[in-house]
Order: structure tokens, then C-alpha cells, then sequence
């Protein structure tokens, strides 16, 4: 069973879909960090985040790689692990500018579809129901209030000691959201079969219990 999470960002969809995943023993691909990894790769080599020539000049030497440790999933680009440094807020504007070009969409996209091809996943990002896994058998469409998103990503922030603003990390989330839900190709959008769960009102293990359920329901239909 494929379960495709999408959401805008600060929905919790990183955290549900870990939890999930464990919970039904699947594996989890957080394709995020995928374009984080890409976006730090672009941010290291000077160039513009936004420059498509730019970008296709570097996009083929790119080598991204997921390990399940001990300690967690860890993200590798190009050998080195960039677990920590791909979260570093500055990352997230620049995952969203290379998230628009096409090239990267189609390097990461094919090997998002490659990681899911053998095994039951959940995976996580933006476009995942609407185009990476078209025919997961359960999509969700996680969302909560623009201030519940914002002042859960600041208390995240908060706790690892990072200076934050609350206004500042709102309304950089505005504005990535805008970002990725304009982008010509796959943009952020929920998918028509898609289930919307709005978290605003809910705790983490509402959301989870929720998802499971959904899951257990669409297994006994289709297995
Ligand atoms: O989920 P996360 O906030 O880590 O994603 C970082 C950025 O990567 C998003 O703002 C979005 O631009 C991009 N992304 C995407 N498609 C996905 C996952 C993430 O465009 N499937």
C-alpha cells in the first residue's frame, strides 16, 4: 500500500508521516529533504536558486541518498550527511526556488517512484498524490490555519535554540506557500481523492489515530 501525505509547509506532515510509517511498519521517504538537499547543494555552489541554466548545470552531479540508522533516517548529497544542515530555515526558501525547475522535479521524482517501487511507503512533500504516486491507495491532504502552522514551526524552532520571530517565520511560510501553490509544474494542490485533515484543532495523536484508521479502512477494501 502506497499513502501519498501533502500539505503546505508546518502542517505536521513530517512528524504524522514518521509516526505512521512506523506504526504500520512501512517505509518512510520525506521528499522535502530531497529538495532541501538540492536546494543546499545550489546555496553551497553560489549559484541563483532560481536560475534554471544555473541549476541544469549542476542538477546531474547531484547525488542523493537515504539511510535508515539507529538514530533516525539520515540525508546524504554527494556522500555527506546534511541531515542537520538541510533544516536550517534559510534552506527552506531555497528548496522552494529549485523546487520549480523541471529539471530537478524530474531527477527527484524518479527517484522517489524508484524508492516506493517495491515496498509500502509513506511519503511525504507537495505533489505526491497529484503526481509522484497518482495511484496511491490512500491520500491525505494535511493542513491547519496559517497562524497554527506558523506558531508550530516557531516553537520548533524555539527548541533548538534558534533565534526565531514569529512574524518573520510567517511570513516566510506565506510566502513559500505561494511559491510552491503557483509553480507551473506540480504544484502544491489537493488531490481530488484525496482526504483533507485540518490539524488546527487537533492534537498529534488525533491526526495519527485518524490516518491509521483511513489506512486500516481503504486495506480491508482493496486487500
Ligand atoms: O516539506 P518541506 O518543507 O521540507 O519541503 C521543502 C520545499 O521543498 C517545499 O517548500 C517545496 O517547495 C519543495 N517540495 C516540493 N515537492 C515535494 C516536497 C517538497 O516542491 N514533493
Amino acid at each position: 500500500m502506497k499513502i501519498a501525505i501533502d500539505g503546505p509547509a508546518g502542517a505536521g506532515k513530517s512528524t504524522i508521516s514518521k509516526a505512521v510509517a512506523g506504526e504500520l511498519n512501512y517505509l518512510y521517504i520525506d521528499t522535502g529533504a530531497m529538495y532541501r538537499s538540492v536546494g543546499l547543494a545550489a546555496v553551497e555552489a553560489g549559484i541563483n536558486t532560481r536560475s534554471e541554466t544555473e541549476l541544469a548545470g549542476i542538477i546531474g552531479d547531484i547525488l542523493i541518498d537515504i539511510k535508515n540508522t539507529e538514530d533516525g533516517q539520515k540525508y546524504y548529497l554527494n556522500g555527506r550527511d546534511v541531515t542537520q544542515k538541510i533544516r536550517e530555515p534559510q534552506i527552506s526558501m531555497a528548496a522552494s526556488d529549485v523546487a520549480v525547475i523541471p529539471a530537478v522535479r524530474l531527477k527527484l521524482v524518479e527517484l522517489q517512484r524508484k524508492l516506493a517501487e517495491k515496498t509500502d511507503v509513506v511519503m511525504d512533500g507537495r505533489d505526491i498524490g497529484t503526481y509522484v504516486l497518482r495511484d496511491a491507495e490512500l491520500k491525505i491532504f494535511l493542513t491547519a490555519s496559517v497562524d497554527e502552522r506558523a506558531r508550530r514551526r516557531y516553537n520548533e524552532l524555539r527548541q533548538k535554540n534558534s533565534e526565531a520571530d514569529l512574524d518573520a517565520v510567517r511570513a516566510e511560510m506565506i510566502k513559500r506557500d505561494k511559491n510552491d501553490s503557483e509553480r507551473e509544474f506540480a504544484p502544491l494542490r489537493q488531490a481530488e481523492d484525496a482526504v483533507l485533515v485540518d490539524t488546527t484543532n487537533m492534537d498529534i495523536g488525533e491526526v495519527i489515530d485518524k490516518i491509521l484508521q483511513l489506512a486500516k479502512e481503504k486495506k480491508n477494501v482493496t486487500l
